[in-house]
């Protein structure tokens, strides 16, 4: 018990010496467009690179910052940054390419998030509908009246929502209907059984059928092979994120897989 307890008082105390020195950084994966083999968007991710012990991954701290109450001042770092970043896509003349940005529980439980959104969006002169924000199921449902008070002044501002990990949480369907969300992202656990067994992708099935008669988009995680690749377009996926196609990277080369995608089209 004191060991973790002080395992978790040094996290803390690391995380925040993180922040002042400037020591997080965010990796681009790029989204795909099934239809037309575009970059759709990037799912900003963020990384900690730990002066001793290298990069250290999101799963590691995010539910440590989530206690502590420092994805607070985390998550508002992870927002400038990817604001920043869609600005420097402007800049490099990519005008088309959309920026995902996780949000946690406790950001969405912040009246500030808006004001922040704005703040942003403002300075930096960016197209509100660039940005797609990504909720986990449990979020959504947390506190749901408060939650879609917040949504739909979000989705007012005309920022895009999405369900991340989307059938692993207990969570009602309702909501679904309740909430302005335009994208599902259907976990990459149910990505990983395509190929399995016969009944191996019934969850696949069930849930871009259920998507798309909501009239959401819907987003394979964790697509890893040609197969999943070829079943998920067979069933009408729309958008797709993987490591087959990209891991994912620093920044300058998420825009250098952009541009030879894009101009491969024109080719
Ligand atoms: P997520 O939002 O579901 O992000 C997708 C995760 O799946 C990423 O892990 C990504 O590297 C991984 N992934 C993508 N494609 C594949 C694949 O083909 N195979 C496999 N095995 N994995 C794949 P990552 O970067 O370690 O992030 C883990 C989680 O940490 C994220 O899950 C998200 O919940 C959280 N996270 C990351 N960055 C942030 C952030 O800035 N803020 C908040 N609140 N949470 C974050
Ligand atoms: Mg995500
Ligand atoms: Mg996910």
């Amino acid at each position: 018990m004191n060991d973790a307890a002080q395992e978790r008082l040094t996290l803390e105390h690391n995380l925040r010496q993180a922040l002042m020195n400037d020591e997080f950084c965010l990796h681009f994966q790029p989204i795909l467009d099934v239809k037309t083999g575009r970059v759709h968007s990037v799912e900003a991710l963020i990384r900690w690179q730990h002066p001793e012990q290298g990069m250290i991954p999101p799963g590691k701290f995010i539910p440590i910052a989530e206690e502590t109450g420092l994805i607070q001042p985390i998550g508002e770092w992870v927002f400038w940054a990817a604001c920043r970043q869609l600005s420097d896509f402007y800049v490099a003349g990519i005008r088309d390419v959309k920026m995902g940005i996780n949000i946690s529980a406790m950001q969405m439980r912040n009246d500030n998030l808006p004001v922040l959104a704005k703040g942003a969006i403002d300075a930096l002169g960016l197209d509100a509908k660039d940005l797609i924000f990504e909720i986990t199921e449990s979020v959504a449902m947390n506190q749901p009246d408060d939650t879609v008070r917040i949504l739909d002044c979000l989705h007012d501002m005309g920022i895009a929502l999405a369900i991340d990990d989307f059938g692993t949480g207990y969570s009602s369907l309702s909501y679904l209907k309740m909430f302005p969300i335009d994208h599902l992202k259907l976990d990459r656990a149910f990505v990983s059984e395509i190929g399995e067994g016969p009944d191996s992708a019934t969850i696949c099935d069930a849930t871009i059928s259920l998507g798309h008669s909501l009239g959401l988009r819907l987003v394979a995680e964790g697509v890893e092979t040609e197969e999943q690749f070829e079943y998920l377009r067979g069933k009408g996926c729309d958008l797709v994120q993987g490591f087959l196609f990209s891991r994912p990277v620093p920044a300058e080369q998420v825009m250098a897989f952009i541009q030879q995608r894009h101009q491969q089209e024109c080719e």
